[in-house]
């Protein structure tokens, strides 16, 4: 059956007032017309239809031991995105057992099968691991973070990354010697300094180059280290980079007593020069994912001192506060939520998608998130969908609201 919905359209080449058609049987877009149509579901003039937004890093916690389920899982994890509106995830390796072969990799995939959107799983990268045989997006954890798959000392990263030449490889940076060489400071933020991240930073970008990895550099946090990044760019270094909500909107000065423990995350938060150069990356177009690191813990957890952050409710509402508080254009909104998020995961979608997901044009999936521009919410804790049920944007009025997701043509609604 054919379906339309019309309104402002934003995608990361365009804006436009149009009208969207769409097979609610096979999920794709049919046509994409500069006209109103009368018989379309209409969104007011306060609203954005963007194609649907990806969050390419989350900690979804469910593999086959069920370790971690009480924090997350697929479908709560799901439930939250969808209440942020975000309609396909990919989720992280750091699992008690990580998907790391063929036969874990897939044991992990058949329980993203319940889900109501798309999960897209990470290989993890450990000192034992080779290639998986299907192409997957991988992961590597150069120093201690949360979980077991790390490595002591970059001489051992690299001849595990030998053997992934030419695959996508992800970098949490953090070096591992400047983090043990720091583990007796006072603060989480003093026990990893921005150093760790710079210097795993060159480390990160020479292994990209030698091995010719499509690297990206996750949850990327340190303004030094991005010139660096942008130095690799301009010199043709096939390398991108993720920045969470937390690192844009908060830092070192906003810590408190009360709050510190509420926002305790791998890479800490930095000063404030370090936040606005993250504004600034986006602006300037370097920053290529706003991705959450979703890392939901139990309050009872982050209360001990745990570090993760729970964000995967508040995704499109972080994203108003983009567009209406930080001044970035609605046309790179939809790069670095839908186009580039789109993009990493395409090569390795099923066929049902058609040409995947990011772009609102004929044959691409129907996945739609729209913002309301010109109605604030308040977010509240009772609001959050993530097991983990706390979110360090309660009691925070964003300046607009998510309107409608769509997913394969159908509206969602979080449960
Ligand atoms: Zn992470």
């Amino acid at each position: 059956m054919l379906d339309k919905i019309a309104g402002k359209i934003a995608t990361h080449s365009d804006e436009f007032e149009g009208t969207i058609t769409f097979d609610t049987d096979t999920g794709l877009i049919t046509e994409v017309s500069r006209k109103l149509s009368g018989d379309a579901k209409h969104f007011s003039s306060d609203c954005i239809i963007f194609p649907g937004f990806g969050d390419i890093h989350i900690h979804a916690r469910e593999d086959v031991s069920g370790k971690h389920s009480y924090k997350e899982d697929f479908l709560s994890a799901s439930n939250a995105a969808i209440h942020g509106g975000v309609i396909h995830v990919a989720d992280m390796p750091n699992n008690p057992i990580p998907p790391i072969s063929d036969l874990t990799y897939a044991d992990k995939l058949a329980l993203t099968n319940k889900s109501p959107i798309h999960i897209t799983l990470y290989a993890g990268i450990g000192p034992n691991t080779l290639p998986l045989t299907k192409q997957v997006p991988y992961k590597v954890f150069m120093g201690p973070s949360i979980g077991e798959l790390f490595f002591e000392d970059n001489a051992t990263l690299e001849k595990v990354i030998e053997r992934y030449r030419g695959k996508d490889v992800s970098f949490h940076c953090e070096d591992p010697e400047i983090l043990n060489a720091n583990k007796t400071q006072t603060t989480h933020e003093a026990r990893r300094p921005k150093e760790a991240e710079t210097i795993a930073t060159d480390f990160a970008l020479m292994l990209i180059e030698k091995y010719s990895l499509k690297g990206k550099l996750c949850h990327y946090s340190t303004g030094d280290g991005l010139k660096k990044i942008i130095e690799a760019k301009k010199r043709g270094v096939n390398v991108t980079c993720e920045v969470t909500p937390t690192h844009l909107m908060f830092d070192m000065e906003m810590l408190t007593e009360e709050n510190h423990k509420w926002f305790q995350m791998n890479p800490p938060l930095r000063g404030k020069e370090d936040r606005l150069a993250m504004v600034q990356g986006i602006l300037d177009g370097y920053i290529d994912f706003l991705a959450t690191d979703h890392a939901p813990h139990t309050i009872e957890e982050k209360m001990k001192g745990i570090s993760g952050i729970s964000q995967l409710d508040t995704y499109g509402l972080f994203v108003t506060y983009m567009i209406l508080k930080l001044g970035i254009p609605v046309k790179t909104i939809a790069k670095i939520c839908a186009k580039n998020p789109g993009e990493f995961v395409n090569p390795y979608l099923p066929a049902k998608f058609g040409f995947g997901f990011g772009e609102i044009k004929e044959g691409y999936a129907a996945n739609f998130s729209v913002l309301n521009l010109k109605k604030p919410f308040s977010f509240q804790r009772n609001m959050v969908k993530s097991k983990s049920g706390w979110s360090p944007f309660e009691g925070f009025t964003f300046p607009g609201s998510i309107e409608a997701t769509f997913y394969l043509g159908k509206e969602m609604h979080a449960k």
